[in-house]
């Protein structure tokens, strides 16, 4: 009998920022296709709930608290990752957050705060990951950017950068991966627009909600009519990441995919 063998089978992912939106559901999709998944986020309470539910759909996973601003927390969750699964194959960098404000608005700690979880975190993680990867034989990275890191967004400009900024390290790295033949891949996914919970954290979307009667109501206000400007599920984007994070993406490093449909083709 032919035995269809899914497509992350046994790998070991860690996927940061999985308590919510496309880190949860790249968690969740990653452990459906057969990946041993540690779902990290600061939010621990969040990142339990999500390894619950793949543990209730046969799925594997462990909870890990993880601020990825953070050096040592990275150093103890690659060091726990290792000792508890030997070896670490996949690590999608997905912890983000928003914080849009105009310039004037935008204090240095503003800036900073952005800067800390969008480009320290990816640093931190890619680092401590090549590290874990290369003694294991290979692995894939996969770091989430923005569309708002290709286009400007007015009012954004820290997350705007942080996101230009994560897909410029990328691709350094991956070269620097593919010189140094030690097997790792990093690749970036840059969704546009996503419905999660990052939006319902910001001040004009909540005006929206208010003003529109709820979150359905407020995405649909600041969607475009037509329909390459329509909004991602968060399920959608783990599809790409996980295509990134299994071995049919072999031949791909320092690539990014941007999900778009078309919009900025
Ligand atoms: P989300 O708010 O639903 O999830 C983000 C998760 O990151 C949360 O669980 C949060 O607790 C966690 N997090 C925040 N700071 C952290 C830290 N210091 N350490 C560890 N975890 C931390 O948001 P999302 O939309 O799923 O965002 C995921 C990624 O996708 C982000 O990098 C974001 O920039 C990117 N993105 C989002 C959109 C969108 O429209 N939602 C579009 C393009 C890219």
């Amino acid at each position: 009998m032919f035995v269809e063998r899914r497509r992350v089978q046994d790998k070991v992912a860690l996927v940061t920022g999985a308590g919510s939106g496309i880190g949860r559901a790249a968690a969740r999709l990653l452990a459906r296709q057969g990946a041993r998944v540690i779902v990290s986020d600061r939010d621990e309470v969040s990142a339990a709930s999500c390894a619950d539910e793949v543990i209730a759909e046969d799925g594997r996973a462990s909870a890990m608290l993880l601020d990825v601003t953070n050096e040592t927390s990275w150093n103890a969750a690659i060091r726990s990752v290792l000792q508890h699964h030997g070896r670490l194959d996949v690590l999608v960098n997905s912890a983000g957050i928003a914080g849009s404000s105009s310039l004037a608005a935008c204090s240095l700690e503003d800036w900073r705060r952005v800067m800390a979880v969008n480009l320290d975190g990816v640093f931190l993680g890619t680092k401590y990951a090549v590290e874990a990867m290369q003694r294991g034989g290979g692995g894939s990275i996969v770091n989430v950017a923005s569309v708002s890191g290709i286009t400007p967004s007015p009012g954004a400009a820290a997350y705007c950068a942080s996101k230009a900024a994560l897909r410029m390290f990328s691709r350094v790295v991956a070269i620097e991966c593919a010189d140094a033949e030690n097997l790792v891949r990093v690749n970036v996914v840059t969704p546009g627009g996503v419905k999660t919970a990052m939006w319902q954290n910001e001040p004009f979307f909540r005006d929206l909600m208010s003003e529109h009667g709820g979150v359905e109501q407020a995405f649909a206000a600041i969607e475009g009519k037509s329909a390459s400007q329509k909004f991602f599920t968060a399920d959608e984007v783990a599809k790409t990441i996980l295509y990134l994070a299994s071995d049919e993406s072999s031949p791909l490093t320092g690539a990014e995919i941007v999900l778009n449909r078309g919009h900025s083709a």
